[in-house]
């Protein structure tokens, strides 16, 4: 048998499995701009609950979750608070100016974390010079970061200080069942801190698409709306759906294994002389050093024994361990990190 491609280059590239594809297939649709696909409202209502928040919105991706997110909570000529790697602000192509009309104040956060001291100074005085400051954003776990995480005993005083000082808090859940996975920390109790979230269904929880953005009612209600005039109205969207309420049943707790592997990997990269250090990791995504312009040739050396991943920086690389990658080929995986 030929070896299977390792490939580690997202926790995106998952194919559904056989068990999701039959959830798929038998799913029951109908026409989700009528409101009618009972499917896509069951996935809504389900995570809505799972993080004790008031409504649910399906939408095709985590990008426009966000967007719509920020849209939502901001004016145009207001200002988003988020720390310098957001996805929001870097991967979601300038996203925040184009949609929302707002600039974007930016944080240097230890690894991605954001906490009260840094965001306090930051938030504008009321003055005719300055935009309003409505947004704060964060991203749990952060992938720019390596997969570090908030625990939500970090989060608690960051609401807070949204509270008093009247911004509203968003969440990029891109990864939050990683998160949740690693610190402990329940979903339900999250919903009380943010006014949105959005929550990938493709991530590690291996859907083929998706994701969900949580609010309160009249959020939700302003969301969709959004939702149509970017043109994501979907219609027989419940095939999807079904796909998101099979992750969430089946996929949660074997993420486990996920964050397992990429110790595992972080251990046996810190051990080879061309890695010159190792991000500590927290849950899936493992990024390491090597000499400076050197990424780019370590990445194509890697790809020759049949390993895919992409770098970070012309000096770091990253792995992402998901649900496609098997304790089998992690150990080849290990062996071609030792032979490289
Ligand atoms: C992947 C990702 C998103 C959403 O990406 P889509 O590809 O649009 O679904 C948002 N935030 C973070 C941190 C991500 O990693």
């Amino acid at each position: 048998m030929i070896n299977k491609i390792l490939d580690f280059r997202s926790d995106t590239v998952t194919k559904p499995t056989a068990g999701m594809l039959d959830a798929m297939m038998s799913a029951k649709v109908g026409d989700d701009v009528f409101g009618e696909d009972e499917t896509v409202h069951t996935l809504e209502t389900k995570l809505a609950n799972i993080f004790n928040m008031e409504a649910g919105l399906f939408c095709p991706s985590g990008t426009m979750t966000n967007q719509i997110g920020i849209k939502c909570f901001t004016q145009p000529m207001d200002e988003v608070i988020c720390d310098q790697t957001a996805h929001v602000y870097r991967y979601e192509i300038g996203g925040i100016a184009f949609h929302s009309a707002a600039s974007v104040r930016l944080l240097y956060g230890e690894r991605g974390i954001l906490t009260p001291e840094l965001i306090e100074p930051e938030i504008n005085e009321d003055n005719i010079h300055y935009p309003n400051s409505s947004l704060v954003v964060l991203e749990n776990t952060v992938n720019k970061g390596g997969g570090s995480c908030y625990t939500l005993s970090q989060i608690a005083p960051i609401h807070h200080l949204c509270n008093i000082k009247g911004l509203k808090l968003h969440l990029d859940g891109a990864r939050i069942f990683n998160a949740l996975v690693a610190t402990g920390d329940k979903a339900h109790d999250y919903g009380q801190y943010f006014d949105g979230i959005s929550v990938c269904l493709s991530k590690g929880l291996g859907a083929p698409v998706g994701s969900v953005l949580l609010g309160d009612r009249a959020t939700i209600h302003k969301a969709r709306k959004i939702r149509k005039a970017f043109g994501g109205g979907m219609r027989q969207a419940g095939f999807l759906a079904a796909a998101g309420i099979y992750a969430l049943d089946n996929h949660v707790e074997r993420l486990k294994e996920d964050h397992d592997h990429a110790k595992t990997l972080a251990a046996t990269l810190s051990a080879v002389s061309y890695v010159k250090s190792v991000m500590p990791v927290e849950t899936n995504i493992v990024i390491f050093e090597v000499e400076k312009g050197s990424a780019d040739k370590i990445v194509n050396q890697f790809k020759e024994k049949g390993l895919l991943c992409n770098t970070t920086s012309s000096s770091t690389v990253r792995l992402v361990t998901h649900l496609d990658l098997s304790a089998e080929m992690i150990d080849r995986a290990i062996e071609i990190i030792l032979h490289l």
